[in-house]
């Protein structure tokens, strides 16, 4: 039994290994990133679907990095949760955001919160600290949140974003229709409002069924007061389809990708004119 150990551990060895060097040099790399400020953010538009407004913008963290090029934050996320950097992500997105927000024509930000940060205390103070010392109020900024968020350490969780809530601040429940028990913790926790995940978009305007659950989601949300957002418009159908059953809101690529924060300038001022 022992050699057999043995031999297990010499074929499995070099794999482990290699994973663990990937690991450590993207851990590396990340830690370098930071602290050469390599991370920056692009900004994906959101419009109201009637009007075609620009009402907002959704801040995506990108990583370019010289030599590994470009790092998707689906990857890079879950590891700066686990090395216990996500407050520095989060802030240094937070700043950036609240510097764009400078502009007038841009009416609002939203910025997505990771678990981590409202598991402890503090981040309320630090953002809004950063808010004073550029005097953009908290209204401009919305958090979003996905349903993992809410489910675990629920009570304590609850406690930190009403706190965000009390402070200006804006919220909302991303990928809805993704969790478990998503309809418990819209009852429990206050929110501004809903993103429809973009699986459920995608079938949109090609079968009634998909039709059926957007449109019963859309009606939930106004039936609670918020404002419903579709996220992951592609095509014009979907479009249509969104606005014949009175989505609020739409985000995606058909009516405009994640942009560098110029871009998102330049689009908001030619609104401002038209
Ligand atoms: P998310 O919050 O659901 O963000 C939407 C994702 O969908 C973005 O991917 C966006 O580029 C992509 N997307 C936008 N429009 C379309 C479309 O029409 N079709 C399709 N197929 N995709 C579209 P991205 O930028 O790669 O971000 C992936 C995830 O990483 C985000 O999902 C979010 O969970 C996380 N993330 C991004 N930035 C941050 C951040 O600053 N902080 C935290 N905690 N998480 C972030
Ligand atoms: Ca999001
Ligand atoms: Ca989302
Ligand atoms: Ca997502």
């Amino acid at each position: 039994a022992k050699r057999e150990g043995r031999g297990r551990a010499l074929m499995f060895e070099p794999r482990l290994d290699r994973q663990h060097e990937h690991r450590l040099a993207m851990e590396a790399a990340l830690l370098r990133a930071l602290r050469e400020g390599l991370l920056h953010v692009h900004y994906q538009p959101q419009f109201d679907a009637r009007t075609g407004t620009l009402r907002g913008a959704e801040a995506l963290v990108r990583w370019d990095d010289p030599r590994l090029g470009a790092i998707s934050p689906a990857e890079f996320i879950p590891l700066a949760e686990e090395m216990g950097v996500i407050s520095d992500v989060a802030l240094l997105v937070l700043r950036q955001a609240v510097a764009l927000l400078r502009d007038p024509a841009i009416p609002r930000l939203s910025v997505n919160l990771s678990v981590m940060q409202l598991r402890r205390d503090g981040f309320l103070d630090q953002a809004l600290s950063v808010l004073a010392e550029a005097g953009v109020p908290p209204a401009r900024i919305e958090f979003e949140v996905t349903e993992g968020v809410l489910v675990d350490d629920t009570v304590a969780v609850k406690h930190r974003l009403d706190g965000l809530r009390a402070a200006g601040f804006a919220l909302a429940l991303d990928d809805f229709g993704t969790g478990f028990s998503a309809l418990a913790y819209l009852r429990l926790f206050r929110f501004d409002r809903l993103k429809i995940d973009r699986s459920f978009i995608r079938d949109l305007g090609q079968e009634a069924e998909a039709a059926a659950v957007v449109s019963s989601v859309i009606n939930l949300g106004h039936g609670l007061g918020l404002e419903v957002v579709a996220e992951g418009v592609e095509a014009p159908a979907q479009l249509a389809e969104l606005r014949r059953l009175g989505c609020d809101l739409v985000q995606g690529y058909l009516t405009g990708p994640p942009m560098p924060p110029g871009a998102l300038k330049l689009l908001a001022a030619r609104a401002r004119e038209a």
